[in-house]
């Protein structure tokens, strides 16, 4: 049976409300509307539309075709003739409701240093603040369907950046900050912008790092040609000399007059009128690169309609959203996960989000915790990377502050492993918070399978159940058949969802090969997965992270879980090497928890743990110590380099410029006995 089979098995009453319940409170209710979802979308997604204001709301619901072989191809449309605008979607509507509400805080900023003074920006002045640098933009003469590169640190001003884009129908590429020159210089190239918007510096850790010197060193190349104008903010604008701690390293900035532009000086020459321009439904919202930690990056196109309906009602769900909560998603606006649960879901539902500027280890591994009692945080988002490096250290840490004001905590980004599942709901929520395993992806748009809070029983690892609209299918990798769940294979959607992606920017060719040609009819994720008897999803890992030794498939994922689980290891990578007997070896980088020696007998004791946990047939044939792991900005491990340092074939590792810090490759591959 699939997995919708096993939701809307038992016999389900029609949903014939007008309008979609503030909260999901019982299975009951989830089942009755995801059947809704799933028999009727057109039905469905007119009543979550309706969540949102819109100068013309849309008669034609859903136009989807995902089967390349039919006279149409691949071709997602949703509510094509609706006209909304993003931008007065999230700020201008809540206030023209309730003027009160210009007064409620939309942003909390809470920077790097502790000493600076936080400021909380209210929906009127971030509106007030959107308009204004709308106003710049145009000035410079951007105009609808731009592409707008940004490149910035974790600031308010970036959300301002990008809701000003989508305030005058402007195309957003965001970069994330820790991008490299040549990185950078590839995605502006990619998508042809005229313009780019970034800071001077950035701030985290403790440490000013330069942004706008590496657009310099970007636009010097051939393929940034067609770039006329920076925008440049200035990050300690405003602060006095001896605050600001950039000052130093400002006096080396290169200027070119007639393309590089102070914000604040910009600033002063616009006034605050800008009215929102009313967008198609599918017009572009944005284009975001994905991160690259399987390959060449791939520009995805999000649109406006759906996009906004399916993020903002993925956000009131999923984590019980009630205005007057206060919000924490840690994830870099740079990343998917910042543009849908920082900015557009939480601002389209009227909340108080919290934007963080720093690490969680600055300035010590408190800091998570302190943001949470300091700002009352009710919801926390947060990645298993993350997660994973705090339990490293002692739980004191955690529990000598409070933390009550928590309800729900999040993850995203990883399978989180029952380990630290475990520690993150017992010592972090204090057993007493709902955790949301959110699966999802940059196409996606926003949240896939998830729970729903409080609506049906957790099971640490698992995202659990599909959203409405969401139906999953496992496929055989080598028969390329559909399996019938309880089963694992490589994960499918069966049929549209609005948040999903369009295509790739201006390749829409590339975009049908690699989502849509593996399994005719169907969103091919790239992700395994199992489906068990109850329903629930556990995701595997990405397809490609599947050894095959002596005939066994063995996930990567599982066998990180099984070291982790040990009681000396903080975090783990599995890679496979090319060996001539078995097909493929395992290779295992273990990071040891603080204090923990390296030693002959514990690498013996790691191969028994994972032999114990997951079967005889499992046998870890090289464990390599490693204090640190090549990690993106985002915290993924990128396994594709470790793949390249234990093959080994060291002098191709790619890109690694998207590296939190390069030069923990060249440590491993010291370390490495297969690279001598
Ligand atoms: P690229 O596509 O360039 O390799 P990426 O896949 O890391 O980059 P994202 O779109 O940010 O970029 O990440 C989506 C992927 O992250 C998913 O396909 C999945 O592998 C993983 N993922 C996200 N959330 C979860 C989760 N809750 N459980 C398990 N895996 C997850
Ligand atoms: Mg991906």
């Amino acid at each position: 049976m699939s997995s919708s089979t096993v939701i809307n098995n038992s016999s389900t009453t029609a949903w014939d409300q007008l309008s979609l319940p503030e909260k999901i409170q019982t299975f009951d209710e989830y089942r009755s509307l995801y059947a809704l979802s799933t028999e009727n979308p057109d039905r469905f997604w007119t009543l979550a539309a309706q969540r949102l204001d819109w100068y013309q709301f849309p008669t034609k619901i859903k136009n989807t075709e995902f089967d390349y072989r039919t006279e149409r191809g691949v071709e997602i449309k949703w509510f094509e003739d609706g006209v909304l605008n993003v931008c007065y979607n999230c700020l201008d509507r809540h206030i023209e409701k309730d003027p009160r509400v210009g007064e409620q805080v939309a942003i909390i900023f809470e920077a790097d240093k502790l000493t600076e003074k936080r400021h909380h920006v209210t929906y009127a002045e971030l509106l007030r603040d959107v308009k204004r640098f709308a106003n710049v933009l145009k000035n410079h003469g951007v105009k609808k369907g731009d592409r707008v590169t940004i490149y910035m640190p974790m600031v308010v001003e970036t959300c301002v950046a990008l809701l000003a884009c989508a305030r005058i129908g402007a195309i957003h590429s965001v970069v994330f900050g820790g991008f490299s020159s040549h990185s950078v210089a590839e995605r502006i190239s990619d998508c042809e912008s005229t313009i780019v918007i970034t800071s001077d510096f950035g701030v985290r850790g403790g440490k000013c790092t330069p942004l706008k010197s590496k657009i310099d060193v970007a636009l010097t190349m051939e393929q940034c040609k067609s770039v006329k104008t920076v925008l440049v903010f200035q990050r300690n604008h405003g602060l006095s000399a001896t605050e600001d701690d950039c000052a130093e390293h400002r006096s080396s900035l290169l200027w070119v007059d007639g393309r590089d532009y102070w914000v604040h000086d910009e600033l002063e020459k616009v006034d605050d009128k800008c009215d929102p321009e009313p967008m198609n439904a599918e017009d572009p919202l944005f284009i975001l690169y994905t991160s690259g930690s399987t390959g060449k990056p791939k520009g995805i196109l999000h649109t406006t309609g759906g996009y906004l309906t399916y993020v903002n009602l993925t956000f009131k769900y999923v984590f019980a959203y009630t205005p007057g909560e206060v919000y924490m998603c840690t994830a870099d606006v740079g990343w998917i996960t910042g543009h849908s649960y920082v900015i557009y879901g939480p601002l389209s539902n009227r909340a108080t989000t919290v934007v963080f500027e720093g690490i969680p280890t600055y300035p010590d591994v408190s800091r998570f915790w302190n943001i949470v009692d300091k700002h009352q945080i009710n919801i926390f988002y947060t990645a298993p990377t993350a997660i994973r490096s705090l339990m490293a250290h002692d739980n004191s840490f955690v529990t000598r502050t409070s933390r009550k004001s928590l309800r729900i905590l999040g993850t995203v980004g990883e399978p989180i492993n029952p380990e630290a599942w475990k520690w993150y709901h017992t010592i972090v929520g204090d057993s007493r918070c709902s955790i949301v395993d959110t699966w999802w992806q940059t196409e996606t748009g926003g949240f896939m399978i998830t729970p729903i809070p409080n609506v049906w029983e957790l099971e640490g690892g698992s995202a659990t159940l599909p959203f409405f609209g969401i139906q999953t299918q496992l496929f055989n990798k080598e028969t390329r058949q559909p399996l019938q769940a309880p089963n694992t294979g490589e994960l499918c959607i069966r049929d549209s969802w609005p948040g999903q992606a369009r295509s790739l920017y201006r390749n829409h060719e590339r975009f049908v090969d690699v989502y849509f040609r593996p399994y005719p009819g169907y969103y091919f994720s790239g992700d395994g997965c199992e489906i068990k008897e109850n329903g629930y999803h556990w995701i595997t890992g990405r397809v490609d992270d599947v050894l095959v030794i002596s005939g066994h498939n063995i996930g990567t994922a599982e066998v990180e879980s099984a070291l982790v689980q040990h009681a000396g290891v903080s975090e783990a990578a599995v890679v496979g090497y090319p060996d001539p007997k078995k097909n493929q070896g395992m290779y295992c980088f273990v990071t040891l928890k603080d204090g923990v020696q390296e030693s002959d007998a514990l690498k013996k004791d790691l191969i028994k743990t994972v032999r114990e946990i997951i079967g005889a047939h499992v046998f870890p044939d090289i464990i390599h110590f490693a204090p640190n792991l090549p990690k993106t900005r985002s915290g993924k491990i990128m396994r594709r380099i470790l793949r390249k340092i234990v093959e080994p074939d060291v002098h191709n590792l790619g890109d690694i410029s998207t590296l939190n810090d390069p030069s923990v490759v060249e440590e491993l591959i010291k370390k490495c006995p297969r690279s001598h």
